[in-house]
């Protein structure tokens, strides 16, 4: 090895001992007759300290040295007459006895600190600079130990990690593929697979009744901060299972995480249907880090001639704990939040509950303060509460809630930091109806499996009220993971691909494979897949998902660093059959 030792590991414990280190020039500086170099490698940073009046020849040449260069210095451990206490290695020093420049470096675009002066695009740009930083480095190693710890657990639970293809045929998970053009077979296209759904269900089908993959998907949508075109997924399938085995084999998975990775004890997940999550919060993700629930006001607030109210499907509030003093301007304010087009609703009405005890509402020529009272009551409101209702349709108006909810936690600084509360969404609606199309689609996806009860409904009454085995694990807001109980009969499923406006030859064509299978001893079974990026970002405590992956997409899905995507060339493009222009 060109080094005995890392940058991170000497202490005080090794004076007097000679080593040899190697790495990367972080700062080089004078100081009279001394000039000191930090040398940082991925471990930490070692001072390197060179002596004019002992070694002039040295020290000169270390003076050289410029930010980045890469080099190897061989010298004693020393005590530190100025100790630096943030950093572990800095009770000691090397004084240097020889010097060798293994490569020089130009100098860096931006500096490789912690507040560095690069701006996002330079520094994705030179993204290989940027892992140099602290904090790249940090969320590596932490994907890196969630990885390792989620396969220890996996493992010792008898999954095994098996790979499926990157070239198939689509996965109807409801995202456009990503195509890949063969040039064997002229004019047809491979498709990279949305997740290895169908793959991981065949391999039920073969009898490896616990299997795991931490794998990347691909998914053509457009970009937000929570996604990439490719991102990782800790997908797992199980056999002879039921809804229940599956959450606690996972609710353990995502305990052991806590545990090893954050030392977080945590409690049993709370559990709560997708009909109630809605009612409540407004969300099928809700962020259960504060309170401030949802209560409905049909009862109270129709009928006493306020249309707006009369005419909507729903009325429903929340009690802002507290802020029964805000001034027109900040409800104002409000207002302003909730009739944004991404929240969509078209009013506000508040009720103040003043200090003194009387009531201001803004709708007061419709209510008396008696009117109101049973509705402060109904929030179990206390003087200094203010309420706030929407009135609408339900699935909007919910939805608008829920925004103004998570926005009032947010001002109200009400989402403690450090703070994780896990909890599983289940009973998913199987079905969605969309008005453009008018037909349905998989809420989950076209595998997942009605509840048995709910079967009935699905074959004779109202599709839309049929419910799934199907469930989310979402930790504070995010949806980590998602998953279901599978179909495993062959008449089952084609009865889904029914309802979804397959004829037979199409679910035939585009699913037979997975028809087919189902004809040869199909055990029961179900999965779940983990949005492994995102899990390993609400981990870190970040914003985007970007920040935990080495090699990321910008915005608009370019690597700005390898410049793609990108033109290939005449040559290649008639090799696959694709036409020039
Ligand atoms: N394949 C599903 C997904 O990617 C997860 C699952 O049902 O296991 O969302």
């Amino acid at each position: 090895m060109l080094r005995t030792h890392t940058c991170g590991e000497l202490r005080l414990t090794d004076s007097g001992k000679k080593i040899t280190l190697a790495g990367w020039v972080q700062r080089n500086r004078e100081m009279g007759g001394l000039t000191f170099i930090d040398l940082r490698d991925r471990y930490g940073i070692t001072q390197l300290v060179f002596n004019m009046e002992i070694n002039p020849d040295l020290c000169r040449e270390a003076r050289e040295l410029g930010r980045e260069f890469v080099i190897r210095a061989t010298g004693k451990v020393a005590e530190r007459s100025n100790k630096n206490p943030k950093i572990p290695t800095g009770d000691i020093e090397i004084l240097v006895e020889k010097l060798e420049v293994l490569n020089p470096s130009q100098t860096p675009p931006f500096t490789i600190e912690d507040h560095t002066d690069g701006g996002e695009e330079l520094r994705m740009k030179y993204r290989y600079l940027d892992l140099r930083r602290n904090e790249n480095k940090k969320n590596l190693l932490l994907r890196h130990k969630m990885a390792i710890e989620a396969r220890n657990y996996l493992a010792s639970k008898e999954f095994i990690e098996i790979e499926t293809p990157y070239l198939i045929k689509s996965t109807p998970e409801g995202a456009r593929d990503f195509v890949v053009p063969s040039r064997m077979n002229e004019g047809q296209f491979y498709a990279l697979p949305q997740s290895p759904q169908t793959f991981k269900q065949l391999l039920m089908v073969a009898g490896y009744d616990r299997y795991y993959q931490i794998v990347r998907c691909f998914r053509d949508e457009d970009l937000r901060a929570d996604r990439q075109p490719e991102f990782t997924q800790i997908d797992c399938e199980m056999s002879f299972v039921d809804q229940e085995d599956v959450l606690n084999t996972f609710e353990e998975l995502a305990k052991h995480l806590f545990k090893s990775v954050l030392n977080i004890d945590t409690q049993a997940f709370p559990r709560i249907s997708y009909e109630e999550a809605m009612k409540i919060y407004g969300s099928d993700k809700p962020d259960i880090r504060f309170g401030m629930t949802f209560v409905e006001l049909n009862h109270l607030m129709k009928d006493k001639g306020f249309q707006v109210f009369d005419q909507a499907e729903l009325v429903v509030g929340i009690n802002v704990e507290g802020c029964g003093e805000y001034t027109r301007k900040q409800l104002d304010e409000l207002t302003d939040f909730v009739r944004r087009p991404q929240v969509g609703a078209t009013g506000l009405v508040y009720i103040k509950y003043n200090p003194d005890g009387t009531i201001k509402s803004s709708v007061d020529k419709f209510y008396t303060p008696e009117d109101l009272k049973p509705v402060l009551d109904l929030f179990e409101a206390k003087p200094g509460d203010l309420i706030l209702i929407l009135a609408g349709g339900t699935d909007k108006t919910r939805s608008a809630l829920g925004d103004l909810r998570l926005d009032m936690g947010k001002r109200l600084n009400l989402i403690a930091p450090g703070v994780f509360k896990p909890l599983w969404v289940v009973d998913f609606p199987l079905l969605e109806w969309d008005e453009e199309t008018q037909r349905f689609y998989a809420k989950h996806h076209p595998f997942t499996a009605p509840k048995p009860e709910d079967i009935p409904q699905l074959m004779f009454g109202d599709a839309k009220k049929v419910r799934a085995n199907a469930y989310d694990l979402v930790i504070n807001g995010v949806e980590i993971g998602g998953g279901s109980i599978r179909i495993h009969d062959k008449g089952l499923q084609q009865l889904m691909f029914q309802k979804l406006g397959f004829t037979d030859e199409e679910a035939a064509s585009q699913f037979g494979f997975l028809m087919n299978a189902f004809e040869y001893g199909a055990p029961p079974h179900g999965g779940i897949a983990f949005g492994f990026d995102r899990w390993v970002t609400i981990f870190g405590g970040g914003d985007s998902i970007r920040d935990f992956i080495a090699f990321p997409k910008n915005n608009a899905g370019r690597d700005v660093m390898i410049d793609s995507p990108s033109a290939i060339s005449d040559e290649q493009k008639k090799e696959l059959g694709i036409k020039v222009r």
